[in-house]
């Protein structure tokens, strides 16, 4: 019958509406702002710079500025300036660090190419601005997050991070620690008597000389030609 699948829509709206009075299950409406979906972990939208300690932000970020993203990123978006000392020594952090969400298409490439793990995905979604330009420019400030928000809003993910940061911190340890030992004593010195003696006959002792072939030939393998033939 015409108009029956419209019928069927009305009704099953009805008994959602009539139901959401009594059912919680059918009441699937959220009350945004008051109420907010939790996101899903992987869930991504706008890079943001990790810190480990709040207390101090931008002297424990993780980025280094070393621009890698600045260059990999497709849209270039990310502009990063080092900051220097007084005589020009790079000190290895971002003194500018901005980027425009504007033109960023969330491709997660900065992440992927960031040999530090300082730069991750957030999630922060209310961004929206009457300032189309400068309310879009995100700078350093802006951008830098703690570690514990990193583990809030992408914690499978952050662990692992933490987990692989502290084994490499471990074997920079090892391997600092290993080149700090004294060096080992040289082996003639910790040879015992017995091993030195004998090392020393041999060396004396001339090595066996090869025995003669049990057959050698009177004369070479190939002899060549008494008579050669005149050339063609
Ligand atoms: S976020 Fe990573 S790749 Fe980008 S400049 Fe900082 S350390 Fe380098
Ligand atoms: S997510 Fe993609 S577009 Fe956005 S800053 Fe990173 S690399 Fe650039």
């Amino acid at each position: 019958m015409l108009g029956s699948g419209l019928l069927q829509g009305l009704a099953v709206t009805a008994k959602n509406l009539a139901g959401s009075f009594h059912d919680p299950a059918r009441y699937v409406t959220t009350e945004y702002p008051e109420q907010r979906t939790k996101l899903p972990e992987n869930y991504r939208n706008f890079p943001f710079l990790v810190h480990d300690d709040p207390a101090d932000p931008n002297g424990t970020l993780r980025c280094v500025a070393c621009q890698i993203c600045e260059k990999e990123c497709p849209p270039q978006c990310i502009y990063i300036v080092m900051e220097r000392d007084e005589k020009g020594k790079a000190l290895r952090r971002p003194k500018v660090f901005d980027l425009d969400i504007s033109v960023c298409m969330s491709c997660q490439i900065c992440v992927e190419v960031c040999p530090f793990d300082a730069i991750k995905m957030d999630q922060e979604y209310e961004i929206a601005t009457r300032n189309r330009f400068g309310g879009l420019l995100l700078h350093r400030e802006d951008l830098s997050k703690s570690n514990a928000y990193y583990h809030q809003i992408h914690p499978t993910e952050a662990a692992g991070v933490d987990a692989a940061l502290a084994e490499q911190k471990a074997k920079q340890a090892a391997a600092k620690a290993a080149k700090a030992a004294p060096a080992p004593k040289a082996a003639a010195t910790t040879a015992t008597p017995a091993t030195a003696a004998t090392a020393q006959d041999s060396a004396i002792s001339p090595a066996p000389a090869a025995p003669p072939p049990a057959s050698a030939p009177d004369t070479p393998a190939n002899p060549a030609p008494a008579n050669p033939p005149p050339d063609a």
